[in-house]
């Protein structure tokens, strides 16, 4: 078979819930021969407060590890399984798995192990109603040592074990250690193994199934109907998501990013609908200015001033390896001529919040120094601003006419993103007064 034109398709947890959800899913792949390789997630929520397997799992492992009886919670996982089964009419039974996950669940053979069984055995089911042949994640997904992915002995083994397989179920979320034991990529972490598989796989597009029809403008929670977004790109996206635009796992756009593979955002309830291309590079079309607007709350500024700081060598270094020796990260550095502005999470400083003022205060000696909190990030991200004159303009006049303080402006060196820090209580004014300047 021509490898050029395989799809790699990753379904979420709500898009496997239960076996209406499965027989959507079962249309979406055998409409399409080339969705050839199928990343499933765990059963996810059927309803608001229904559980997650793969909660559930975890709640088994804490209890079985406290010495404490499992046997209710685990039950509640068999019944979904073989609800699902059942339902379907597929001849298989889970039995030999589920002795075998008790008996490591007694033994405490691992909380990412009793994690990983959710995406496991959702892909034996999903692997026999589809008829395509199951994979364990076990034996091509591999971390180091210290934990970290390794992708590159990941991608020459996947890469030739697909090539025996035609058709294939892969589970999602977890790989094995180098001494063969479980470990979990973090939560949502089905999205990374459904990109290193198209990754490995050659495929020509990576289709993420999930409960939304892509990415949106702006938080639906702040800004009524936005609209969405058809074409983003990975930098625009890693911008946004960074911001708390979530619909993909972080980390789920870099294996695809190296093979130049776009991501095809859709949704499982409405595969009609064309969803969100997430692509490498797409040409300034000059259409709508910005793609996105995402932002967060609870950030703090650390604002140092000396005169002629300009002047003094290595400032800037002194005040930064404070910070790096507090083992803290910081997210921007607006500065002036005597003046240097450290932004940082205020969760991540409050630990260190007097150590941090005292050293810096020692190593550049400065005339004043004070910790502002309380501050909102907003990013404005578009692609389409580099050509588009007068577009902080436009971003601070929305700001201004309802009546926004703008404690900070900073717009990345790639003119992709403005950033502005506002008060945290104008945090949704800021953004609703933002996209109702750009909406068109
Ligand atoms: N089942 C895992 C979780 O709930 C991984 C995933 O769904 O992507 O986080």
């Amino acid at each position: 078979m021509d490898n050029n034109t395989v799809k790699t398709v990753k379904f979420g947890g709500s898009s496997l819930a239960n076996a209406e959800q499965f027989r959507k899913v079962y249309k979406i792949v055998t409409s399409d021969p080339d969705r050839r390789y199928v990343v499933p997630s765990a059963p996810g929520k059927r309803f608001k407060e229904d559980a997650k397997v793969t909660d559930l799992l975890y709640a088994c492992y804490d209890r079985a590890s406290g010495g404490e009886p499992f046997g209710e919670a685990f039950a509640q996982i068999r019944e979904r399984y073989d609800g699902i089964i059942k339902e379907l009419s597929l001849p298989l039974s889970l039995e030999e798995d589920y002795a075998e996950i008790e008996s490591a669940l007694i033994h405490k053979i691992g909380r990412d192990y009793a994690a990983s069984r959710g995406e496991y055995l959702n892909g034996k089911i999903l692997a026999k109603y589809l008829g395509y042949d199951f994979i364990d994640a076990a034996d091509i997904i591999f971390f180091r040592e210290d934990g970290s992915f390794d992708s590159e002995r990941t991608n020459e083994v996947l890469s030739s074990v697909l090539k025996r397989h035609d058709r294939a179920v892969i589970p999602g979320f977890y790989g094995s250690m180098p001494n063969d034991t479980i470990k979990t990529f973090s939560r949502g972490g089905s999205d990374i193994t459904g990109s290193i598989v198209a990754r490995a796989s050659l495929s020509v597009l990576y289709e993420n199934w999930t409960d939304v029809s892509g990415f949106l403008m702006a938080d639906p929670r702040i800004v009524d109907h936005p609209k969405s977004i058809r074409t983003i790109t990975y930098r625009e996206l890693r911008e946004l998501s960074y911001m708390g635009a979530t619909v993909l796992h972080e980390e789920a756009i870099f294996p695809v990013r190296i093979a130049g593979i776009p991501i095809n955002i859709r949704n499982t309830n409405q595969p009609e609908e064309e969803g969100t291309m997430i692509v490498s590079l797409c040409p300034p079309d000059g259409k709508s200015v910005i793609t996105g607007i995402a932002g967060k709350r609870g950030f703090s500024v650390i604002n140092i001033e000396k005169d002629m700081m300009n002047q003094e060598r290595g400032f800037g270094r002194r005040v930064l390896q404070v910070i790096e020796n507090s083992g803290i990260c910081f997210e921007h550095l607006p500065s002036g001529i005597d003046t240097m502005s450290v932004v940082i999470n205020t969760a991540d400083l409050a630990p260190y919040r007097d150590m941090v003022i005292n050293n810096i205060c020692t190593a550049v000696d400065p005339d004043a120094i004070s910790i502002e909190d309380d501050l909102a990030l907003v990013a404005i991200v578009g692609r389409n601003m580099v050509n588009a004159k007068g577009t902080a303009a436009r971003i601070l006049k929305a700001a201004a006419e309802a009546g926004i303080n703008i404690r900070m402006i900073d717009q990345g060196s790639s003119e992709m993103n403005v950033i502005l820090g506002v008060d945290e209580s104008d945090f949704e004014k800021a953004v609703r007064a933002i996209y109702r300047e750009f909406e068109e």
